[in-house]
């Protein structure tokens, strides 16, 4: 008889402890087994067991009656050791259950065992012996079956038949081992030869002692160039290679540069399905695969011999998970890479300020990429929207940019739009009252879209009618305040009748491979103009364009948000860099309402570090990260009972430990719920997630408490 201690797989933090249940027979730890808990059937993961010999004397012991596990589900442990420990250490450090970070780091096929179909590892045959003397039928049957067959597809032709083979030792089945191919085969050998600085770079990446290096290389310095080399090096030591992209399909190239280089890579994202993100989780696990490209959750895949992991753009938000486990995948990466004993490589264009204040203090490697492949950074010019006004100009699109884009037009060149806000107006108001849409279930205004004619919560999704009179005082006088990419791609069509152009947002994108679709037009130059979100901001590298337009670049100032000035500078720097990266110099036309911020004088300057001084001296004053830590706790319910209990209870606990905190803010309404937050600030992250474990511990026994999620150094406070 076993005692076996189980985690149930439901990611509550409520349930975030071992159970106990007891067994006949002793089961491998990491198997999931079915078991009854509360008032249901679950699966439940097997950390631990102990033989015992009694289980009437085990039961008096614990002062409670054990449950009999249900059934084993697997016939192998799903998760090895070093998952277990991963899993354990998020738990630890983004303050959330083992179980949602058991999930956040498995395929869903591993998750639970109800709902998907696992495909079994495929078995083949092989012919072993072909001197025993066969049946003419039995040889007929042999004459079909060849080496590396698939046994399924060989028991098509006859199960009997082939049963028997395997019974006379003509036949063996195996299943495919992980086989080795030598390295030579998997490159290609169609690699650029680095410039001095790349090569510079590459030389000091391998012989620095350092486990993280921090490249930072300005839009268009040929790092992916560098990512690739790396990659070859590693992999002709036989180790494997992560490359970590911020959304897979706004990086076409780089996925296109891999493939050229690489064969045994794979792509791993969220447009995979189910069924199929399983099969690359097991190649990898199998040691099939040399290189991997993915997002933010690849960075838990089940490696062997992890020799190198690269974060591109690694100052970007998606790496960051916004729902529980919160985690920074750059904190995972270096997690994994000691156990390893690999590198990791951050790459950008506008490091993260954590990431550029550890590498000049000497803890990364710094390494510089100063001059692009070209030689020639774009020309920047900011257009005062003050003065556009002024002029009477349209300050959406303003005289100076239409001229550019004509200019564009004439030399057969493409040019980018960006505005970052989706939609046709983000607010409609009543001109005789002033009332403002809005959302019944959240509190935001609602955009009015003209593609589909509706409004829309951009919080929750939810969609409304328009209606015809102001829903207050009834007068027919609703009208459109300010402008989305839906607008903008109205005017430019009226301005421009005869080129053409295409939107890119998360309104025209959701379907599987649109984006795809429209960037190989916009490759192929079949687009002239591209308008677009943050979307279009990120990675591309298309020669002909020579000129980028940013409407309203300071408007993601306006937000109080901490991290504002960052999170703007990054866009401008981005989107600046989309232009001129081939032989044709580029412009950017900057339109702006503040052209003397900070943020701006340095993208016009092109100069990260003014930026960096500028902006560390306000974290210093204010000491938000990276001098120090935030650690976040959103409160959300649609009771606002338990809201006041959660509050009142967790303040009276914070009120006692020493930490700097902030009284609790409201914040706006989502889908009916009230949400809280509380902020604390610390220099010292592990002692204060020591102390919020142990009143969440106490948290979670009271009753009627709110829904808790805990956020450290989030990216925006709103
Ligand atoms: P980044 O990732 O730094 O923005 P890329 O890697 O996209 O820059 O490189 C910019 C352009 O320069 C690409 O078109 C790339 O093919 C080219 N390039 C990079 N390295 C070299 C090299 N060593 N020789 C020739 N062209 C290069
Ligand atoms: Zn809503």
């Amino acid at each position: 008889m076993y005692i076996i201690e189980v985690f149930v797989t439901n990611s509550s933090l409520s349930v975030n402890q071992l159970y106990s249940y007891y067994y006949d027979e002793d089961i491998e730890p990491f198997k999931r087994v079915e078991v009854y808990f509360a008032s249901g059937k679950t699966n439940a993961l097997v950390i631990k067991t102990r033989e015992i010999n009694d289980l009437k004397v085990e039961e008096e012991k614990l002062g409670f009656r054990l449950l009999k596990i249900l059934r084993v589900v697997d016939d192998e442990p799903i998760i090895s050791l070093e998952q277990y420990e991963l899993a354990k250490w998020l738990s630890k450090t983004t303050i959330s259950s083992f179980i949602s970070c058991l999930n956040t780091m498995l395929p869903k096929a591993l998750r639970t065992s109800k709902n998907i179909f696992l495909a079994k590892q495929k078995e083949y045959i092989r012919i072993i012996n072909k001197e025993i003397k066969l049946t003419s039928r039995q040889s007929e049957v042999l004459s079909k079956l060849h080496d590396e067959m698939l046994a399924s597809d060989a028991r098509k032709i006859s199960t009997s038949m082939v049963k028997k083979l395997i019974d006379l030792g003509v036949v063996e089945t195996y299943k495919k081992e992980s086989s080795y191919r030598s390295s030579e085969l998997s490159i290609n050998n169609n690699f650029k030869e680095l410039t001095k600085d790349q090569q510079k770079v590459y030389d000091s990446l391998l012989s620095s002692e350092k486990m993280v290096s921090l490249l930072f290389g300005v839009t268009g310095s040929g790092k992916t160039e560098v990512y690739l080399h790396l990659a070859r090096h590693y992999i002709n030591q036989g180790k494997e290679v992560l490359i970590l992209v911020p959304e897979i399909s706004l990086t076409p190239q780089m996925i296109a540069r891999v493939k050229e280089r690489f064969n045994d890579v794979i792509f791993y994202h969220s447009e995979l399905n189910d069924q199929e993100r399983y099969e690359q989780y097991k190649r990898v696990k199998d040691g099939d695969v040399k290189v991997v490209v993915g997002t933010r959750s690849s960075i838990f895949l089940p490696f062997n011999d992890l020799g190198l992991i690269i974060i591109d753009e690694e100052h970007d938000t998606s790496y960051k998970q916004d729902n529980s486990p919160c985690y920074l995948a750059k904190n995972v990466a270096i997690k994994r890479a000691m156990h390893f004993n690999a590198k990791v490589l951050l790459a950008s264009a506008t490091p993260s300020l954590d990431s550029y204040t550890r590498a000049l203090k000497g803890e990364y490697e710094l390494l510089k990429l100063s001059e692009r492949i070209n030689n020639t950074l774009p020309n920047i010019e900011i257009i005062n929207l003050l003065n556009v006004l002024k002029n009477k100009q349209s300050y959406i699109i303003s005289d100076k940019l239409k001229d550019e884009i004509q200019n564009v037009l004439d030399n057969h060149k493409q040019a980018i739009i960006l505005l970052n806000r989706r939609g046709y107006s983000p607010i409609v108001k009543c001109a005789s009252c002033g009332t403002t849409l809005m959302c019944n279930d959240c509190d935001v205004p609602l955009n009015y879209h003209n593609d589909i004619k509706l409004l829309k919560c951009h919080q929750c999704g939810r969609t409304y009618k328009l209606p015809k009179l102001c829903p207050k005082c009834k007068e027919e006088s609703l009208i459109y305040y300010g402008f989305g990419t839906e607008k903008v791609e109205e005017i430019l069509h009226n301005l421009f009748p005869s080129a053409s152009i295409e939107r890119m947002d998360r309104d025209n994108v959701s379907k599987k491979g649109s984006h795809s679709r429209i960037l190989n037009r916009f490759e192929r130059q079949e687009i002239d103009i591209l308008i677009g979100t943050q979307m279009i901001a990120k990675g591309l590298d298309y020669p002909n364009v020579t000129l980028v337009g940013i409407l309203n670049a300071d408007a993601g100032l306006a937000h109080q948000d901490y991290n504002a000035a960052k999170l703007t500078f990054d866009l401008l720097m981005q989107a600046s860099g989309r232009s001129g990266r081939a032989d044709t110099s580029g412009k950017v036309i900057i339109q702006a309402f503040n052209p003397d911020h900070y943020v701006l004088k340095s993208i016009l300057n092109q100069d990260y570090d003014y930026f960096y001084n500028i902006e560390m001296n306000y974290r210093s004053k204010t000491s938000y990260p990276p001098y120090s830590h935030l650690l976040e706790i959103i409160l959300d319910d649609n009771n606002i009972e338990h809201i006041n209990k959660s509050l009142a209870f967790l303040e009276e606990k914070i009120n006692k430990l020493p930490y700097k905190h902030y009284r609790p803010s409201e914040l706006g309404k989502i889908k009916g719920n009230y949400r809280y937050r509380i902020l604390m600030i610390n220099k010292q992250l592990n002692p204060l997630i020591n102390d919020i474990w142990t009143i969440i511990d106490e948290y979670l026994k009271e009753n009627k408490m709110a829904r808790i999620k805990i956020d450290i150094d989030p990216l925006y406070l709103e």
